[in-house]
């Protein structure tokens, strides 16, 4: 007998926690389960049990979510992207479950300390920036609407590596994050899948067979995602790939065991590692084979949970959506083709229709060299099938454009999913939209570019395709456990339900002329500030002054988001102090923090440059403290949640035109910082939202931008013309902030005077005067408060679960379950 079978409620019951239960919980979960005495117990130790207890609270729920949603037959949406950037799992969770106070004061009895025992949770890194931080912040909303779903990605066993910095130099370290343990996820020994590479095709008349050569199994790990307070969770899927049965028998019939285990090792290396790159991929093979990996275990597994629930794939379009975050899992096109037109048996025009259907796609980028390829050649040897069907999706498609569209031979080879030239290409982006019913973009902006650049051709020929879903961040994470102090300001004002309706945030405008309100906010931005002092103090022995103004940098090191600009600055405004340094300046702490990519020479560079000119400007006695600047090491979801709420100032720089939407722009505003910033990606919204008279927007527009690379930009000019400009550029080439090695800036410097591919030097004046205007207005308390209540009040459209209650309409046509 089994329980499918038994019709009665759910048989189990999470317990409803006191105090003294949870106590007991923990501690029967750290004998039993962990096998430990609460006398030996380490702090990592006591953090595994809450973990387990609070586990507990949240998996019926969860079974509940998913065993409704397959009673009911409902609709559903898969998500897939490479990357989930999901930050810490307990204080999260313990918030979802309401029982935060609860376990503090369980593990007090205990003599243990909650806030210590959270930090020794690891940060899982399986994501590079932006693009997997959404797909977390997505997920809690996907859980706490109660939207039918789930995410697949990959459990990669290093995730993004950790940085350490040496001599003021970035060095990178695996980050292994899988050997404290993972007590969060279960392993789903029955749900695997073989993947399939490389070997043959050949046809037995119509039919395509594929004879391949090389096979994996991918094993899931499910991980539930708490919805806030609703008893219902989501469900996380990522594969890890294993070698499985699957030994080279030929090795074994030699008798030779050593290679057969060797070569085992070898395929099992698809989960190892996160590509470390953001927003460009290097066209490698064991990246291709990556993203096949998780295309073909979540299709798969998503075409036998249908047919398991409906008993055939006819309606498959009906109850399945499936989105592609960004064009990583582009392959699922032809990989949902293969099983209905190979496995199924459908006709090829049938099996495209439903494609269309089911597919929809997010572009996270302008750049177009962001936007994936793949030899030919390459994919030929590892998925020689699917090449053939992206052969036959591009003859079906180009006839289409030449009947309705164009004969234009130029226009043909543009939109063609085959690059032609001396090693041809297969073009990702071309293919995502192509195989989607709907392709959205990230911000307005970005979609308003998307598709009078990147995919001019393709609004032309689809025009109804394209949308815009602006993104958002989620309160849960961003304000409820990253700013307590916050949180607990507003329950006093309008309650909790903000939480869940971040719209909520409207009805603190009846109380923000409010005396103990205005001076609550302040008083909570200090206590942040010196929380992050703190932090500071103790990692990097560095004193930072919680009165002065903090202004922050945090996000990937990448030419295009301009940290060099805020360095520039940084040394504008160090000399000005020098050459005046009885002047009343407003104390200031630039923060920055953030990864480069490990082969990413200019990134480097730039951290490099940071570090100096901290070194230098820090120890210079003559500025008494009232200039600091520190780069954080190893910026991570956890880092974020103590820099973001301490920001003053929010840096978001980036030409104009490049940043497709950004988060941390949202997160930081939410917090009530201030946003000095281009009109670029969300910004704009941002300034909509907030007022121009909250705001510090400075820089060239995207149309200036353009004109500028039209017409011929000169960096030299601006560099001859802009003294304080100059004195910067030669100060740093001189060895001013890198004396032992005065050379050390050369290349960096050079390609800024000679190209400065991202107009540093265009918008550094306006920058500069924007950076004075900041001064001025920190200088009256009163109304910077009142902006950053300003900010914080009208952030409401920024909750992620507005972003996903667009995508449920408008992209995947999918209702909410009825949590009862
Ligand atoms: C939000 C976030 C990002 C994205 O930052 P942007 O400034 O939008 O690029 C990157 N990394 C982490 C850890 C984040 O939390």
């Amino acid at each position: 007998m089994t329980f499918d079978k038994i019709d009665a409620p759910f048989p189990y019951r999470a317990p409803e926690h006191t105090t003294a239960s949870l106590k007991e919980t923990i501690i029967y979960k750290l004998i039993f389960l962990i096998g430990r005495s609460p006398q030996e117990a380490s702090q990592r130790d006591w953090l595994n049990a809450t973990l387990y207890a609070v586990r507990d609270l949240v998996t019926e729920g969860w079974i509940n979510t998913a065993r409704q949603s397959r009673d009911e037959k409902t609709r559903r949406v898969y998500y897939l992207s490479m990357e989930f950037l999901m930050g810490r799992t307990l204080s999260n969770a313990l918030i979802a479950e309401g029982v935060y106070e609860l376990a503090s004061e369980a593990l007090k009895e205990l003599n243990v300390d909650l806030e210590e025992v959270l930090e020794k949770e690891v940060d899982p890194g399986l994501g590079n920036g932006g693009l997997g931080r959404l797909a977390a912040c997505f997920m809690d909303s996907i859980a706490t609407l109660g939207i039918p779903a789930m995410g697949y990605g990959i459990r990669y066993e290093y995730g993004m590596f950790q940085q350490h910095i040496e001599d003021g130099r970035q060095v990178e370290k695996p980050d292994a994050w899988l050997e404290k343990g993972s007590c969060w996820e279960f392993i789903r020994p029955s749900k695997r899948f073989n993947i399939r590479f490389g070997g043959h095709i050949y046809f037995e008349g119509k039919k395509c067979l594929w004879k391949n050569d090389e096979e994996i199994t991918a094993l899931a790990y499910d991980q539930m995602i708490p919805g806030y307070d609703n008893d219902s969770a989501a469900t996380l899927r990522l594969w890890s790939a294993h070698a499985g049965d699957m030994f080279n028998l030929q090795d074994f019939n030699r008798g030779d065991y050593f290679s057969a285990i060797e070569n085992r090792a070898s395929t099992e290396n698809v989960s190892r590692v996160l590509y470390p790159d953001d927003s460009t991929v290097a066209g490698r093979e064991l990246r291709l084979r990556q993203e096949y990996f998780l295309v073909s275990a979540s299709l798969q597994d998503i075409v036998r949970r249908h047919k398991r629930t409906h008993g055939t794939v006819k309606n498959l379009a009906d109850k399945v959506a499936i989105h592609l975050n960004d064009t990583h899992p582009a392959l699922a096109i032809p990989e949902l083709m293969h099983i209905l037109v190979d496995q199924e048996g459908y006709e090829w025009q049938t099996a495209w229709d439903m494609c269309r259907q089911i597919f929809s796609y997010t572009c996270h980028t302008l750049m177009s060299e962001a936007l994936e390829t793949w030899p030919v050649e390459m994919m030929a040897k590892i998925l020689p099938r699917h090449l053939q069907i992206i052969f036959e999706i591009n003859d079906y498609f180009l006839e289409y454009v030449r009947t309705y569209v164009t004969t234009d031979d130029h226009f043909i080879r543009r939109v063609s999913l085959i690059e032609e030239g001396d090693a041809r290409k297969v073009r990702m982006g071309w293919l995502s939209v192509v195989g989607s019913h709907k392709v959205n973009g990230v911000a307005a902006i970005h979609s308003d570019l998307m598709v009078t650049s990147t995919f001019a051709d393709f609004a032309r020929i689809y025009p109804e395709r394209f949308t815009n879903v602006t993104n958002g961040i989620t309160p849960r994470r961003w304000i409820a456990v990253a700013n307590p102090d916050l949180s607990a300001l507003f329950d006093r004002y309008i309650g909790t339900e903000w939480r869940r309706d971040l719209s909520r945030l409207q009805e603190l405008k009846a109380h923000i002329q409010a005396p103990e309100f205005k001076a609550a906010i302040p008083q909570i931005k200090r206590a942040n500030k010196v929380r992050l002092a703190d932090y500071v103090k103790r990692e990097l022995g560095i004193e930072l002054n919680p009165d002065a103004l903090f202004d922050v940098q945090v996000k990937r090191i990448h030419e295009y988001k301009r940290q060099i600009l805020n360095v520039l600055h940084i040394v504008a405004r160090y000399n000005e102090m020098i050459a005046n340094p009885e002047k009343d300046w407003t104390p200031r702490v630039f923060i920055l923090a953030g990864k480069a990519a490990s082969a990413y020479y200019a990134a480097k560079q730039t951290i490099n440059l940071i570090n100096d000119v901290a070194h230098i400007i820090n120890h210079d006695e003559r500025l008494k403290g009232r200039l600091k600047v520190v780069f954080i090491p190893n910026y991570s979801v956890s880092l974020a949640q103590i820099i973001i709420p301490a920001a003053d100032i929010s840096e978001q720089i980036s030409l104009a035109g490049t940043e497709a939407s950004g988060t941390s722009n949202m997160k930081f505003a939410l917090n009530g910082a201030l946003t000095l910033g281009t009109l670029d990606g969300a910004n704009v919204e941002i300034l909509e939202n907030v007022g121009e008279d909250n705001i510090f927007i400075f820089g060239n527009t995207v149309e200036q931008v353009e004109a500028l690379r039209r017409e011929g930009y000169y960096p030299f000019n601006y560099y001859q013309q802009d003294e304080q400009l100059r004195t910067v550029i030669d100060q740093i080439s001189a060895g001013r902030f890198s004396p032992k090695d005065p050379n050390r800036y050369q290349d960096l410097l050079n390609s800024l005077r000679s190209h400065d591919y991202y107009q540093a030097f265009a918008d550094f004046r306006s920058y500069v005067e924007a950076q004075k205007a900041v001064d001025e207005k920190y200088r009256n308390q009163d109304a910077w408060v009142e902006s950053a209540v300003q900010n914080i009040v009208n952030m409401s459209f920024f909750s992620s679960d507005r972003t996903i209650a667009e995508y449920a309409e408008k992209i995947w046509k999918i209702k909410p379950l009825n949590l009862a």
